[in-house]
């Protein structure tokens, strides 16, 4: 069982959240100037890490307040939450705590989501 942190209600189970994708993926301003092959980057196109990833969740089954989560993909571990309102925070306050899920180091372990 996982258990996530709601800004706004505290720990729950998982079972009551439902994951959003992505965060922090930018509207197009004008999407009128943007080719149809533009607009399906945008649309359908999202980065699949292995490790930290920005995402989205809501409390679906509590107060049904969005808000943003950092989670390492490799060992489904939730390093932050935090509100949609609140600073995203840098990839830098997570290097430290990255892992491969054998424990091996980073370097050599096929992570391409962290640069050095
Ligand atoms: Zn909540």
């Amino acid at each position: 069982m996982i258990l996530i942190n709601c800004p706004y209600c505290g720990e729950r189970e998982q079972s009551e959240f439902t994951n959003g994708g992505e965060a922090h993926v930018v509207r197009p301003k004008d999407p009128d100037s943007l080719s149809d092959k533009e607009w399906g980057q945008y649309v359908f196109f999202r980065s699949n890490p292995k490790g930290i990833f920005y995402e989205r969740w809501v409390h679906t089954h509590g107060c049904k307040k969005w808000f943003n989560a950092v989670r390492d993909t490799s060992t489904d571990t939730i390093l932050k939450i935090y509100k949609l309102s609140d600073r995203r925070p840098e990839i830098s306050e997570f290097q430290t705590t990255l892992k491969s899920p054998s424990g091996e180091p980073i370097v050599g372990s096929g992570n391409f989501a962290v640069k050095k």
